[in-house]
This record gives structure tokens, sequence and C-alpha cells, in this order.
């Protein structure tokens, strides 16, 4: 028998070899995203038969979304100039096996649950603050697909709908228009604008231009201390606070983990105020929260476990 796991990110595409131990070989590229709708089904297929062994047996698949689970198909993401990228029939059509193919989340959620903290619950959420923010939810030991498998789409959680901070879907005041990694710049401009931040260390690593404020510099301004860049960590964190209370609302969960760059690289920053301010918006017991012990291999670990249990 011959798993695959594949792993369809915004910035680079992963393929695995696997079976019920873990991952055996990995390879990684940037996502092909210049080839047209096409390029990303080729590159996986050239992927695959760079590391596997003998023909597949079948194939697991966690993709960036929005995705439409019954066509197989990324939707409409913005990473791509193009729509509608076929990923699971030309699979299908090349190695003639099953593919399961969803979301990234729902694929880490699963992988968390198989091969990470999740295991024996019947109740988890996964948590990604990474370039983008999203989830995946396992409720009574059902994974939650939802009608085209997008159920889980925690970053677009409206937090304020007054604010003046657009999302990148276009609507005001999500979650992630606040804290994914994308937009951290620009809600971090927004709550310096007309203070005078300069003299401090957020000051001199951005050489004082509201341009060079991403995550990296502010989480790192804050960690030596430097005032403003605190202020930004607190208000991130507020705000994560929010959206992992609406998770424990909607879902119950006795475990929730967190993964992506921005968690994993500021573990103690990004989950200190979640477990702090959480409890002022739930109503149901606040479960267990932390860090994945799965690191970036979530995703990957998930799509194994799909093609392992089809
Ligand atoms: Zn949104």
């Amino acid at each position: 028998m011959s798993y695959i796991a594949i792993d369809i990110g915004a910035t680079n595409i992963r393929v695995a070899t696997g079976d019920y131990t873990g991952l055996i070989e990995k390879v990684m590229e940037p996502t092909e995203t210049r080839e047209g709708p096409m390029g990303v089904s080729r590159q996986i297929i050239r992927l695959i038969d760079s590391i596997k062994e003998e023909d597949p047996t079948n194939i697991g698949i966690g993709s960036i979304g929005p995705i439409n689970l019954e066509l197989g198909t990324i939707t409409n993401t913005p990473n791509y100039s193009f729509h509608n990228i076929p990923i699971k029939e030309p699979l299908i059509e090349e190695y003639k096996v099953p593919v399961t193919m969803v979301n990234d989340c729902a694929a880490a959620v699963v992988g968390e649950q198989y091969f990470g903290a999740g295991s024996g619950l019947r109740n988890l959420v996964y948590v990604t603050i990474s370039t983008g923010l999203g989830g995946g939810a396992i409720v009574d030991d059902n994974l939650l697909l939802g009608k085209e498998g997008n159920a889980v789409e925690v970053g677009h959680f409206t937090l304020d709908p007054e604010s003046e901070i657009v999302c990148g879907c276009g609507c005001r005041g999500h979650w992630e228009g606040f804290c994914s990694g994308s937009n951290i710049p620009k809600y971090a401009s927004y709550l310096l604008r007309g203070t005078d931040w300069s003299g401090g260390v957020l000051h001199m690593l951005t050489g004082g231009s509201m341009d060079k404020l991403d995550a990296k510099v502010i989480f790192e301004a804050a960690r030596k201390g430097d005032k403003y860049a605190k202020m930004i960590v607190e208000e991130l964190g507020y705000k994560n606070a929010i959206g992992f209370a609406n998770i424990v609302n909607a879902y119950d969960p006795e475990l929730i983990t967190v993964g992506g760059s921005i968690a994993l690289n500021n573990p103690d920053q990004v989950l200190k105020p979640i477990i702090e301010n959480i409890e002022k918006h739930t109503i149901n017991t606040i479960p267990e929260i932390k860090i994945t012990p799965l690191g970036h291999d979530s995703v990957i670990l998930g799509a194994l476990a799909l093609a392992l249990n089809f």
C-alpha cells in the first residue's frame, strides 16, 4: 500500500508519502500560480512521481480554500488570478485511485485527532493563525465539512461590523482582517495612527516606516518591551480571545489546538491573552487551548490520515 498526502498552501505545495506511523518522504515547492488552472495539478503529479516508490493506493489532500468539495476544485482563492482550479479529477485520471480532498484546516484537525494532541477526543477544533486565519472542527467525532466544504471559516467571524478595518474578503471587521499575518500590518498602522511611537524598539526595527510593520517586528519589539508593540500585541490578543470565545460557543470543543506561523513563532504572546480574556465572552465551559504539537505538519498529516482511512 502506498499513501500520498498533499498540502496545497498559498505559498508552498508539500507532497509526502506516509503510513500509520507518520510521514516517510516529503518534498516542498513554491505553489505554481502562473501556469493557468491546470498548472497546480501538473505540479502535484510531478512531485508525487518524484517521491513515490510504487503507484499510490490512496491520496489525501488538504487545500487552501474556498474549495468545492463535490467538484474537487479550489474555487476562488485570491492567491491566483484564475478561478476553479481542478485538483481531484486530474489526480484520479492520472492514478485511478480514491482521492479525498478537504480544506486545509479540516485536514489539520483530522491530523490533530489522528497523530497529535486530539488522540481519543470526539470534540476538538484546530485554529491556524498564519497568512490567513482559519479553523477545522470535529464535533461528536464528525469532521464538519458543510455544503461545499467550507464549514468552519472562523477567520470570517465578524468581531466588529463598525470597524474601518476591511478583511481581504471585502467584509468589515472580520477576525482575519485584524489578526492574520497578511492583515496585522494594516491593523497595526491603524492602531498607531495619531501616536508618537518614535524612540522605541519598534521604531528602530522599522526605521520609523509604517510600511515595515509586520507580525515579526511587532512581536519581537513587544518581547523587548516596546510599549507600542506591546499595545498592538495586546489588541491582537483581545481580538483573538473574542474569536476563540466564538469558537467555544459554536462548537463546544474539549480541546483547541493552535498552529500557523504567527502562533508557532510567538506561542506565549499569542496564547496568554486568549486564555486571560476568553472567559468574558463565552457561555460554554472553556476547553484546553494549546499550541499544536504537530508544528507545520498538521495539514499534511491530516491529509495522510484521510488517505489512510478512506
Ligand atoms: Zn473576511
